[in-house]
């Protein structure tokens, strides 16, 4: 069977799929629990468009950072209930307030992750929040072409999403603004419901909503909650098994480990992220409620920041200050050597014994590190 591109590579941005004039193209999840492009022979017409559209075969260099910011937003309940600093609500409350619509991932009843298009402000709550897995686009990207004749849209996702809707939709319009997110990659959605139906055969209950990203214990140390129909359990991230696995890369997307959407290669206006590190640069900053790191892409996301800054605290800083805390926004999480195993016995194991076995093992330079810090009172 045909590739449009090496599956190593291949996202799963839908691009290919959309633009087909024929319907040839399926995504179809892999034993990982991926979506890849699958090309109908019959249908297909040989036209060369899902070749032609792809953003990986078709890389542009969009090296353009105008200004970069640390920041929070004033209302405390914004950030709280955010992953970061809170800026995403923010924007979303300005779009709506202007008659737009709003674009980002959340859950459906069966607690899989799909991009989803809001008009109204008490749906912005579904959306928030870092959700550590990879978010089903279905037919979103046709969805926001035909929105875009008279509507403005805000469009959150991963840099690699935003690079298949501006591969997809070609022109550039005035009346979309993306934001793509720093990204150390995205789990297996079959993992994550594996990993939820456990839960489930345990406390005999439902689960009816998951929080990655739950401040209870702070934002850098930040824990899981589980909402079950009877009750919340909340879990530090790194006692969390489903965690471990993510921040080991080992239940990452194959092209997760050569991402061609880091820093220089942006598609988006605005970048959001964590602003890991706050207190060694910008101690006046620090905020236990967290602090993101923003930054400009082009004059789109310059003049959106405009329109919203009153409603942050902020302050100017440099791009260098950012990836020191956070190296995921310039070079890929290292794919695990062990991954294909990780993959082979994910079928057949619990995630405990898989988090057991394939987190990432601290080395001895680490702890020796850790105990010279101790004695040296550092
Ligand atoms: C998979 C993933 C990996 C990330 N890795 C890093 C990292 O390494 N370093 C870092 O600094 N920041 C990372 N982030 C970004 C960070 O966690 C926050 O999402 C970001 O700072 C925005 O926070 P906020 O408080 O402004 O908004 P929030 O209210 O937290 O909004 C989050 C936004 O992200 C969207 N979103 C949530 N989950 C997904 C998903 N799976 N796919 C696409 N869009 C999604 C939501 O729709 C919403 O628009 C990652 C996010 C994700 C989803
Ligand atoms: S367009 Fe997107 S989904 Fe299609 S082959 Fe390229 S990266 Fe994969
Ligand atoms: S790391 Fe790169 S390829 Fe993986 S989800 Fe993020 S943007 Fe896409």
């Amino acid at each position: 069977m045909e590739e449009i591109v090496s599956k190593n590579k291949c996202t799963g941005c839908t691009a290919c799929m959309n633009v087909c004039p024929k319907n040839a193209i399926s995504m179809v999840t892999d034993k990982c629990g991926f979506k890849y492009p699958i090309i109908d022979e019959k249908k297909c017409i040989d036209c060369g468009l899902c070749k032609k559209t792809c953003p990986i075969l078709n890389k542009k260099n969009n090296l353009s950072i105008n200004k970069c910011y640390a920041a929070y937003s004033k209302n405390d309940e914004y950030s709280i209930h955010s992953s970061s600093g809170g800026i995403f609500p923010i924007i979303a409350n300005y779009i709506l307030d202007n008659n737009g619509i709003v674009i980002g991932a959340a859950f459906d009843k069966k607690m899989n992750l799909n991009h989803v298009a809001i008009t109204k402000k008490k749906e912005i709550d579904k959306l928030r929040g870092s959700k550590y897995l990879q978010s089903d686009l279905g037919d979103i990207f046709k969805y926001v072409k035909e929105n875009l004749k008279t509507k403005k849209i805000l469009f959150v996702g991963t840099p690699c999403q935003i690079a298949g809707l501006k591969a997809y939709i070609k022109n550039d319009y005035d009346n979309l603004i993306c934001i793509d997110l720093i990204c150390h990659g995205v789990p297996s959605p079959k993992l994550f419901q594996k990993y939820l139906k456990e839960l489930e055969e345990k406390s005999n209950y439902k689960v009816i909503d998951y929080i990655f990203r739950d401040k209870v214990t702070g934002w850098s140390n930040y824990s899981n909650t589980i909402v079950f129909e009877n009750e919340k359990k909340s879990q530090i991230y790194k006692q969390n098994d489903y965690m471990n696995l993510f921040l080991s890369n080992i239940s990452l997307r194959d092209s997760c480990g050569n991402c061609n959407f880091k820093l220089g290669n942006k598609y988006s206006d605005i970048t959001l992220g964590d602003f890991w590190g706050i207190s060694k640069y910008y101690p006046e900053m620090s905020s236990k409620n967290g602090v993101s790191s923003i930054i400009i892409n082009n004059d789109k996301g310059l003049l959106l920041f405009d329109k919203i800054k009153n409603e942050l605290l902020f302050c100017d800083c440099k791009i260098e200050e950012i990836i020191s805390g956070n190296p995921s926004l310039i070079k890929s999480s290292k794919t695990d050597k062990n991954r294909e195993d990780f993959f082979n016995e994910m079928s057949e194991k619990n995630i405990h014994y898989l988090a057991h076995k394939y987190k990432k093992k601290e080395s001895l330079s680490f702890y020796l590190k850790k105990i010279i810090k101790k004695i040296i009172g550092r």
